[in-house]
């Protein structure tokens, strides 16, 4: 089933999760693992991200290095068909515009749709490592807002070629990333809305936000959008700290600030355990407040680690 369609059927606040593709090598237990002790809770649906590829150099002798381009954890439409199939759940496969042609892009659609899969979360995806910006493919989308029109083409079965024009179209239910405290690109937040709104207008139905740990900032931030016309429901994600490498990584590397009452004991943390005890206590109630504030749903970013995501499901839900 369609994410709007679980969205629209709703009675109270639902939940759903994302999980990672595991690294290359790993087998597929490593995904049970992740999802079987969320099962209980009932998801409506699970997400699954989408990696590009890395460069890496490997060493040839006498000083020769060799580029490799390889992708560390492939498998992302795999695991939503298993999930299909074993669970029974309804699953949304990511899709990037980068490393992506709009042949690439219409064929992985096109896969999508005869697996039954029912949605897709169009995104642009960031740059890889040794580029200093985002450079999108040649014949591929810059943003993620051309990826959607794309798919919302598709699925009015316009296809790319004049010879597949009458072709079936596709019916997948179309979802965009959001960013409470801005994209770490964009001029502010305003600028960045402005282009959000582009997503929605090109046919996103439902829109995620990137995590936040303050939820001030996601109920200001939708009552911008309202403002600007934006009336798709916006889904909070959540992210529990739960080691002392998140507390350096993720305000970094995601552009979030943390409220100062929550940074206040973060930096008395002295190991994992500290951090994830004050990390599921702050997720626990940013997730209560959400639930009775009416947030549509609750998405929680699992990074493939469920235990700190069932402690918070278990307690606010
Ligand atoms: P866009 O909407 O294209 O926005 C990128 C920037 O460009 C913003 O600053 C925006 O203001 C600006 N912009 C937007 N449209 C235009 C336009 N038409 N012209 C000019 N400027 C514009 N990454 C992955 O690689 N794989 C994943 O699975 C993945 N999952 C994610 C899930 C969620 C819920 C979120 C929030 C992010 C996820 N990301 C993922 C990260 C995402 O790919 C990055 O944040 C990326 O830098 C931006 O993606 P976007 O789709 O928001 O891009």
């Amino acid at each position: 089933m369609k994410v709007i369609q679980h969205l629209k059927n709703a009675k109270k606040t639902l939940l759903s999760f994302e999980i990672l593709p595991p690294l290359k090598g790993k087998d597929i237990n490593s995904i049970y693992e992740g999802i079987d002790p969320l099962l209980e809770f009932k998801p409506s649906f699970i997400n699954v991200t989408y990696h590009r590829e890395e460069v890496i150099y490997k060493e040839r002798g006498q000083g020769l290095l060799q580029k490799i381009r390889v992708r560390k954890r492939p498998g992302t439409v795999g695991i939503c068909a298993m999930i299909k199939a074993k669970y029974n759940i309804d699953t949304v496969p990511h899709l990037i515009c980068g490393g992506f042609t709009k042949e690439d892009t219409e064929d992985a659609l096109i896969e999508l749709n005869f697996l039954g899969i029912d949605n897709v979360l169009a995104l642009r995806g960031d740059a890889i490592k040794s580029e200093s910006s985002f450079i999108p493919e040649r014949e591929g989308h810059a943003h993620a807002d051309d990826l959607i029109r794309q798919i919302t083409g598709l699925n009015k079965g316009s296809y790319l070629h004049d010879e597949e024009r009458e072709a079936a179209p596709t019916d997948l239910c179309i979802g965009a990333a959001c960013y409470p405290e801005k994209h770490a690109e964009a001029l502010n937040l305003n600028t960045d809305i402005a282009y959000l709104k582009r997503k929605v207008d090109a046919g996103a139905e439902y829109l995620v936000t990137q995590m936040f740990y303050d939820n001030a900032k996601y109920f200001n931030f939708v009552e911008l959008c309202r403002a600007e016309g934006i009336n798709v429901p916006i889904i909070p994600g959540i992210k529990p700290l739960t080691t002392m490498r998140h507390i350096a990584f993720i305000p970094k590397t995601f552009g979030i600030d943390l409220p100062q009452p929550f940074a206040k004991g973060l930096v008395k943390c002295k190991t994992d355990a500290d951090v994830k005890q004050l990390g599921v206590e702050w997720s626990i109630a940013q997730t209560k407040d959400l639930i009775s504030k009416g947030a549509p749903c609750v998405h929680f970013y699992t990074m493939g680690k469920s235990e700190a995501v069932r402690q918070i499901v278990k307690e606010a839900f």
